[in-house]
């Protein structure tokens, strides 16, 4: 559905894009998970042809995008970072707009109907988008997104400033489009990823640091499962009784935070569950375990594991080969 060969784009002397290539299928659900500044919005910029490109080339349903703008253009449907609202308008007013904007043939009436369906916006569509609340006005982008059917939908950072309950709304909502378009979205969260995407394309610096399913990020970061602990108990003994834990490879005290008991940090090998284990050892010590928390793992964590594993198989493979 979508194919990007060797796509650069320099601002400047600045590279934002250094030759990444990947592609999309139908169907797929794909996460782009980056920090701030690796290159997310100006890939789906160019992408969607609002940037131009130095060097590579750019297919959207077997279109080039440089041959075919405006038929590539119709079959992507884009919310971008900020979102292009007139706030003076209804939400009814608007999706009217954004639909004799695109020229769009589908049926007026039923099309924009079926569209504040699905995008949930039946309570607020006569409502003046400048009073919606930041939620309502993300699913209004989204809808715009939607007008014309289009088979790809782009979303850049669809859930960010919006509130707990809000992104799991949103979330839902991006997964029931996956069920009949093709979806890429940009986040810098992890969990977003996780929650939603069957793929993730990670991007650091202008490069592709990996493109997994998502179900292998899963695996890669539960690689070293860390686990935070609080226990009321003599300090050296507890950690001792903390290594030999089956399974553990490294604990350590991070001190005390009141009284009567100490913070602990374990580490613990990929599959390990220690927290059995763990509660027999605790009782028969007559330690009580008052906190245990399992540290959550960030983007840096996979940065780290992801890119020392492609690093671990370009040895190997080497090593393989002066074997030989
Ligand atoms: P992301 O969306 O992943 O946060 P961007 O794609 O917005 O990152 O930016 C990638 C890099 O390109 C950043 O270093 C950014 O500063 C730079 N950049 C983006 N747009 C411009 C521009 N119009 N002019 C100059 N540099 C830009
Ligand atoms: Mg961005």
């Amino acid at each position: 559905m979508i194919k990007i060969e060797n796509l650069t784009k320099r601002f400047g002397a600045k590279y934002a894009l250094n030759g990444i290539s990947f592609e999309v299928s139908k169907g797929e659900i794909v996460g782009f998970l980056g920090p701030n500044g690796a290159g997310k919005s100006t890939t789906m910029n160019i992408l969607t042809g609002y940037l131009s490109f130095t060097d590579g080339k750019v297919e959207v349903d077997g279109l080039d995008i440089l041959e075919f703008p405006g038929q590539a253009k119709k079959s992507i449907g884009y919310l971008p970072e900020q979102p292009p609202l007139y706030p003076e308008m209804t939400v009814t007013e608007y999706l009217n707009f954004v639909y004799e904007l695109k020229g769009c043939t589908l049926n007026k009436k039923k099309h924009i109907a079926e569209i504040i369906e699905v995008v949930k916006l039946t309570d607020v569509k006569n409502r003046v988008i400048g009073h919606l609340s930041k939620g309502y006005k993300q699913r209004v982008g989204i809808g715009q997104a939607l007008v014309g059917n289009p088979k790809v939908i782009i979303l850049d950072e669809p859930t960010v400033g919006l509130d707990p309950r809000q992104v799991v709304e949103i979330r839902n909502l991006i997964r029931t489009l996956g069920l009949d378009h093709t979806v890429i979205l940009s986040t810098h969260i992890l969990q977003e990823v996780q929650a939603v995407c069957d793929r993730v394309i990670i991007i650091n610096k202008g490069r592709i640091a990996a493109d997994r399913r998502t179900e292998d990020i899963a695996a890669a970061v539960e690689g070293n499962r860390r686990m935070s602990l609080k226990i009321c108990g003599p300090v050296k003994e507890v950690i001792a009784a903390l290594r030999a834990l089956p399974g553990v490879f490294s604990a350590e005290s991070i001190g005390n935070l009141d009284a009567d008991s100490t913070s602990y940090v374990v580490e613990c090998d990929s599959g390990i569950d220690i927290r059995k284990p763990l509660f027999h050892m605790l009782a028969k010590n007559g330690w009580p375990l008052i906190g245990a928390e399992a540290s959550n793992a960030n983007l840096e964590d996979v940065f780290l594991t992801l890119t020392e594993k492609s690093a671990d198989t370009k040895k190997k493979k080497r090593g393989t080969k002066n074997d030989k």
